[in-house]
């Protein structure tokens, strides 16, 4: 029924819809427990018509109905529309003799409807919505028992439709409580200056990556970077501005290498990169890259001359024979090596130190 021709105020009506839509029934497809009403309705009320309908703003739709081969009408030709202004039963014995509905065009023509029984749908918050009604061809009335069952069954519809918009926000809710989970996972594996995976999360990676290894997937590279001299970067600069550079040192980290890669710090001024599917000559190229833009990046803004800063890099192999305790050990040695090399390079596994 239109919003401002209805017998429900405007703002009644909206909110009437409101709780409506809130059970989001219109234009679902048929259901078994619904049809299953109706039929029941049907049977007990020895009625040839069953509908479940709801009053939308401008037609009248049926969730199920029983002999009529219709799922909607037109809200003008409703008898179900003057059901719903009253609690409980509605009931017309003979159409023909009932002013409001004996020019009916359903009642003067096809299908000549005589008799009218509608229970009230009432939402959980005492909105009428539609209702639950059983129709014959010919004048009649309904027993007692048949008036009881017959609202009995209408409660059974609500109580359903309650039962599924419950089922619908728990759903809701389980869909919200994942996304949360998943964030709060995400942080707790992130190192809170850098955003890299922390120790614990890269240190998971890895084992995922070594038991893939194992089971046939290319070997990976595995590199660790330390920062050079950074206890007198600190000294000279503060240990904001330590802070600032490694935050800056991030990102140079994350431009020289690829989205694939897997970036943590593995604490202090200390890093680590695993590559999967990554030769070791791959892997240099991306080394030669970041110390390139560490030697072209300055790292502070406020210093004056241009901080630049240097690391040291141990870089080993991850392949089937790689044990998890033992290559970190490796990539650690591989880094003291460059370190007593002269700094500011990276010494490869099986190979003489390099400068950048
Ligand atoms: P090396 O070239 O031998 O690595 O010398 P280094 O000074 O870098 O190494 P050392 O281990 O002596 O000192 C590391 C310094 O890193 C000490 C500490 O103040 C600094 N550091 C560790 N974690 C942080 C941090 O989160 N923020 C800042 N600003 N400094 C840090
Ligand atoms: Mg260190
Ligand atoms: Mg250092």
């Amino acid at each position: 029924m239109p919003n401002n021709t209805g017998p429900f105020s405007a703002e009644y009506e909206q909110q009437r819809l409101q709780a409506l839509a809130s059970y989001q029934i219109l234009d679902t497809p048929e259901e078994m427990a619904f049809d299953d009403i109706a039929e029941v309705a049907s049977i007990i009320c020895d009625a040839p018509i069953a509908v479940i309908n709801f009053i939308d703003s401008d037609r009248q739709w049926f969730k199920s109905e029983k002999g009529l081969g219709v799922r909607e009408t037109p809200l003008d030709i409703s008898i179900c529309k003057h059901a719903i202004l009253q609690p409980g039963l509605f009931i017309v014995p003979d159409t023909e003799q009932d002013s409001r509905f004996a020019n009916n065009p359903l009642v003067t023509g096809e299908p000549h409807l005589r008799f009218y029984a509608g229970a009230l749908l009432e939402s959980s918050d005492g909105y009428p919505l539609g209702t639950l009604c059983v129709l014959d061809y010919q004048p009649r009335e309904l027993t007692e028992r048949q008036r009881f069952a017959l609202q009995a069954l209408a409660n059974q519809v609500m109580a359903h439709m309650e039962l599924m918009q419950a089922h619908r926000e728990q759903a809701k809710l389980i869909r919200e409580l994942k996304i949360t989970r998943n964030r709060l996972a995400e942080h707790a594996a992130e190192d809170p200056l850098t955003g890299l995976l922390n120790r614990r999360a890269f240190e998971q990676r890895l084992h995922q990556e070594l038991a893939l290894i194992q089971s046939g997937t290319p070997p990976a590279t595995l590199i660790m970077i330390d920062l050079d001299h950074f206890k007198k970067v600190n000294d000279t600069h503060g240990h904001q501005a330590g802070d600032e550079i490694l935050v800056s040192f991030t990102e140079l980290f994350r431009k020289a290498f690829r989205q694939s890669d897997v970036l943590g710090r593995w604490g202090g001024e200390e890093f680590l990169g695993m590559l999967p599917m990554t030769s070791m000559e791959k892997a240099q190229c991306a080394i030669r890259r970041l110390h390139q833009l560490l030697a072209t990046t300055p790292m502070l803004e406020t210093a004056s001359p241009p901080l630049h800063i240097t690391v040291s890099i141990g870089v080993c192999s991850l392949t089937a024979y790689s044990d998890f305790d033992e290559c970190l050990q490796r990539v650690d040695d591989l880094l003291y090596q460059a370190k007593e090399a002269g700094r500011n390079r990276t010494v490869c596994e099986s190979q003489e130190p390099t400068s950048p």
